[in-house]
């Protein structure tokens, strides 16, 4: 028995009750289901409360559940560590946005595959917010640089940036990561690059969605909250070695 349907209503009345503490409209603020583990009938399950945006953090897992999902009208996006060698799978999955993009070469490569294939995609931009080593991402002072190289690629849209923030109790050192994140995006908008839009900051989790909403977060990413606890822990995700 699970309580998916439940969580969703109660995260949904969380997302609002931040919003207006932080006199902003609930509805700038997007739901991304984390699925990564999840299987398709429950990911079917919370589609069908009305939400629809998910994100997977594997290509493997994409596959997996393409065929089954894919009558169900939904969203994607890409939340995982991407390889270089995986950039042409990832393209045949209707993946509308990859978040987790947070190196030159990688967006060359994908600048390549969708020049190839006659298609576009949006991204954000990656950034370790946390400078802890285990999480992947540009550095901060390197994210102007990276968004203006990308911004000459034509096949890639960026449309914010993203960041998964400090694992902390201490939600003050966790709030200063999302401001770090609004900062660096205000400093992109300031600089007027042609091309590359600013409006997403995705940024908070099942621990720290309020904290992130209160800093502007327009997607969260929630697993835990709505899913359940994994049976892998998050290292097997966010780590090159996996
Ligand atoms: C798993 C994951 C999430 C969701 O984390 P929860 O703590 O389960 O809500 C969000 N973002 C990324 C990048 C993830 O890998």
């Amino acid at each position: 028995m699970n309580h998916i349907i439940e969580n969703i209503q109660s995260i949904r009345l969380r997302i609002k009750a931040a919003a207006e503490k932080a006199n902003r409209d609930p509805a700038s603020i997007k739901l991304l289901l984390a699925t990564k583990t999840v299987l398709p009938e429950n990911i079917k399950t919370a589609l069908l409360t009305g939400e629809t945006l998910i994100g997977e953090n594997k290509v493997q897992e994409l596959k997996e559940k393409f065929e089954a999902l894919k009558d169900i009208p939904h969203e994607k996006h890409f939340i995982g560590h991407l390889q270089t060698n995986k950039i042409k799978d990832i393209l045949k999955y209707n993946v509308s946005c990859i978040q987790s993009i947070d190196r030159l070469e990688l967006a060359e490569k994908l600048q390549q595959r969708l020049q190839f294939e006659k298609k576009k995609i949006d991204v954000l931009v990656q950034v370790n917010t946390s400078a802890e080593a285990s999480k992947f991402g540009v550095a901060p002072a390197a994210t102007m640089a990276l968004t203006k190289a990308i911004a000459a690629f034509d096949n890639i849209s960026i449309k914010g940036l993203m960041t998964i923030g400090l694992f902390s109790a201490e939600t003050q050192k966790v709030r200063q990561c999302f401001q770090l994140l609004k900062h660096i995006q205000q400093q992109i908008i300031a600089e007027n690059i042609p091309g590359v839009k600013m409006q997403e900051l995705s940024m908070g989790m099942s621990g720290d969605m309020a904290t992130a909403i209160e800093e502007g977060a327009t997607i969260i990413r929630v697993g835990t909250a709505i899913f359940g606890q994994r049976i892998y822990t998050d290292s097997y995700y966010w780590n090159e070695q996996s």
